[in-house]
C-alpha cells in the first residue's frame, strides 16, 4: 500500500520506485532463494545524483538502506532482513560507460554496468577487462567491488580491490564523493577508495568506478592434467609460476569426486583420460605471442613436470572447442554438486604452503566426525582459494546431512584458522559468515572495524546486520 512516506521518497527523486509485494519479491530474494527478507520499498534510481537524494532522504527519515547490485552474492548480503523496514536500493539502471582512457589503460563506468557489459566495452577499445566470473551476465561491477570478488584469474591480475583504482561514493548522510581517479600512485593519505571495497554495502553506496585495463592476450591454451595428490599439485604451481610467469592466468584445482558429478550430471561432458586419477588441475596460459611460441613453451612445462613425476597425464587444447570444453569441466562443478542435493559449502584461503595438508587432516577429520559426508573439493589453487564443499554420502538422507553443517563449518573454519587461513576468500560475511568471522578476528581487529562502522555509518543505516553483528 503507498502511504505518505512512500509518495514523500517518490517525490525525492526520478527513476522507479516499488512498493507492492509482487514488484518487490525479486529483490528480496537471493539468487539461490536461500534468504528471504521483506522490505518497505524498492527504489532503481537513474543518476548518481538521484542516488544521493535517496540516500538524503533515508537518513533523515531514519530509514535503513540495503545495496543492491545483480543479487548474485553468495553469503546474503544483497537481501532485507524480516523486519520489512528497509528500502532496497538497486543500482542497476545506472549502466554508463562513461570514459575509456586507452593511453592511461583505464576505464570508468557506473555501478550498475553488468561485468560482462564490462568486459565486453573494453574489448571493443582492444582491451582486456580481466575479472572473470559465471555469473558476469547478472552481477555488477558495484557489487563486484563492494564484495571484493575474485574469480579464475586472481592469480594473474588480482581480486575486485586490485583492479580498481578510483571509487565515486554516495555516503550514508547523502553526499556525492568523487574519486574517480585513474592514478596509480597517490599517497595523500588513508585510502578511502580501499575502504568502500570488500565493505559489503555497510558503509555507503558506491555508484562509479575508474578501473584497470590490460592488452588482449594474442593466444590462449589450457590443459587439464591428472596427478595423485595435492602436493604434487603444489610443486606443479611453483614450476608453473617460474616457467610462464606471468602467463600463468588461471591453475584450478578439482578432485576425482568433482569430475565423477559433472560427467553425472552435464550432458555432453566427455573425461578427457583413459584412466582416473584421484586429482586434477586445469592450467592456464594466456601470452603476447604466437599460439606455436605459447604450445611450445606450454609443452615444454609438461615435460618437464613428466619427468620430475609430478603429473601422469596431460590433455592439452589445441582450439577454441578443447579449450572451452576442457574449461566446462571446473565450471560446471557447482552445478552439477547441485543436482545432487543438499551442500554444505566453504568458501576458504590458505597459504598455498598449507594447503596439501589442510586437505589431508580436514578429510579425515570430516570423515571421522561422520560417514553421511562426501568430500567435493576444488577451487583456485593458485590463489589458495579452495571451495571446500560437502554433499551427501550415498544413502544418507538430506535431513541427516543438513543437521551436521554448524559442525561441520566449525570443524574446517577451526582448521582453517589454525593453519593461518580465511574463513571468507571470496564471498563476503554478510549474514553467512559474519559470525563465525567473530569468532577468529582479534578483538583489537574487530573494534577497529566497529570504530570504521561507526565513523561512516553514525546511525547505523547501512545494510544492517551484514558483516558485522
Ligand atoms: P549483490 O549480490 O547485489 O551484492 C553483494 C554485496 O554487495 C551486498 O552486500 C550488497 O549490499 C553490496 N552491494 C552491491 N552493490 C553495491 C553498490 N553499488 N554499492 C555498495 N554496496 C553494494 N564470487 C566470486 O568472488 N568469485 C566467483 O568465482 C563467483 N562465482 C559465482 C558464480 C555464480 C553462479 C554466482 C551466482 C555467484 C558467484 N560469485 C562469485 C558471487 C557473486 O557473483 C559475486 O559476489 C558478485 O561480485 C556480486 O555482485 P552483485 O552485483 O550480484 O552484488
Amino acid at each position: 500500500m503507498v502511504t505518505e512516506q512512500h509518495q514523500s521518497l517518490r517525490a525525492a527523486f526520478s527513476g522507479r520506485l516499488w512498493v507492492e509485494p509482487a514488484d518487490m519479491a525479486s529483490f528480496v530474494t537471493d539468487w539461490r532463494g536461500k534468504w528471504t527478507g521483506h522490505a518497505w520499498a524498492v527504489v532503481q534510481p537513474d543518476t548518481p545524483e538521484d542516488v544521493a537524494r535517496v540516500m538524503r532522504w533515508c537518513h533523515e527519515a531514519r530509514v535503513p538502506v540495503v545495496p543492491q547490485g545483480g543479487n548474485t552474492g553468495l553469503s546474503g548480503g544483497s537481501t532485507p532482513d524480516g523486519s520489512g523496514r528497509s528500502v532496497v536500493l538497486s543500482l542497476t539502471r545506472l549502466q554508463k560507460v562513461r570514459q575509456v582512457d586507452i593511453q592511461n589503460n583505464t576505464i570508468t563506468v557506473d555501478a550498475g554496468l553488468t561485468l560482462l557489459a564490462l568486459q565486453e566495452a573494453a574489448a571493443a577499445a582492444g582491451r582486456l577487462f580481466p575479472l572473470s566470473l559465471a555469473a558476469e551476465g547478472s552481477c555488477t561491477i558495484g557489487g563486484n567491488l563492494a564484495s571484493n570478488a575474485g574469480g579464475v584469474q586472481v592469480l594473474r591480475y588480482g581480486n575486485a580491490r586490485e583492479l580498481c583504482l578510483g571509487l565515486e561514493v554516495v555516503t550514508a548522510e547523502g553526499e556525492l564523493w568523487n574519486g574517480l581517479r585513474g592514478l596509480r600512485k597517490d599517497n595523500t593519505g588513508y585510502d578511502l577508495r580501499d575502504l568502500y571495497i570488500g565493505s559489503e554495502g555497510t558503509l555507503g553506496i558506491i555508484t562509479g568506478a575508474t578501473l584497470k585495463l590490460f592488452p588482449q592476450p594474442a593466444s590462449q591454451i589450457v590443459a587439464c592434467v591428472a596427478l595423485s595428490t595435492p602436493a604434487q599439485a603444489i610443486e606443479l604451481l611453483s614450476l608453473a609460476q617460474s616457467r610462464l610467469g606471468a602467463g600463468l592466468t588461471a591453475f584450478e584445482l578439482m578432485s576425482d569426486a568433482c569430475l565423477a558429478l559433472v560427467e553425472k550430471h552435464v550432458p555432453g561432458t566427455r573425461f578427457p583420460f583413459g584412466d582416473r586419477s584421484p586429482w586434477y588441475v586445469l592450467v592456464e596460459l594466456s601470452s603476447e605471442q604466437s599460439d606455436a611460441v605459447a604450445t611450445a613453451h606450454f609443452e615444454a612445462l609438461l615435460e618437464q613436470a613428466f619427468e620430475q613425476d609430478l603429473i601422469v597425464d596431460a590433455a592439452v587444447s589445441s582450439n577454441l572447442s578443447q579449450f572451452e570444453a576442457l574449461w566446462a569441466l571446473r565450471e560446471n562443478i557447482s552445478e552439477a554438486q547441485g543436482a545432487e542435493g543438499k551442500t554444505i559449502k566453504h568458501d576458504i584461503s590458505l597459504p598455498a604452503s598449507r594447503i596439501a595438508e589442510f586437505i589431508e587432516s580436514t578429510g579425515a577429520a570430516v570423515g571421522a566426525q561422520s560417514p553421511l559426508v562426501r568430500l567435493v573439493v576444488f577451487g583456485h589453487l593458485g590463489d589458495g582459494n579452495l571451495h571446500y564443499n560437502l554433499s551427501p554420502a550415498a544413502g544418507a538422507s538430506g535431513n541427516d546431512f543438513a543437521a551436521l553443517e554448524p559442525a561441520m563449518n566449525q570443524l574446517v573454519h577451526d582448521a582453517v584458522h589454525a593453519l593461518g587461513g580465511s574463513i571468507s576468500a571470496e564471498h563476503g560475511l554478510g549474514v553467512l559468515r559474519r559470525d563465525e568471522s567473530a569468532r577468529y578476528k582479534s578483538s583489537i581487529e574487530l573494534k577497529l572495524m566497529h570504530r570504521i562502522k561507526q565513523a561512516l555509518d553514525p546511525l547505523g543505516l547501512m545494510n544492517p546486520g551484514k558483516l558485522l553483528a
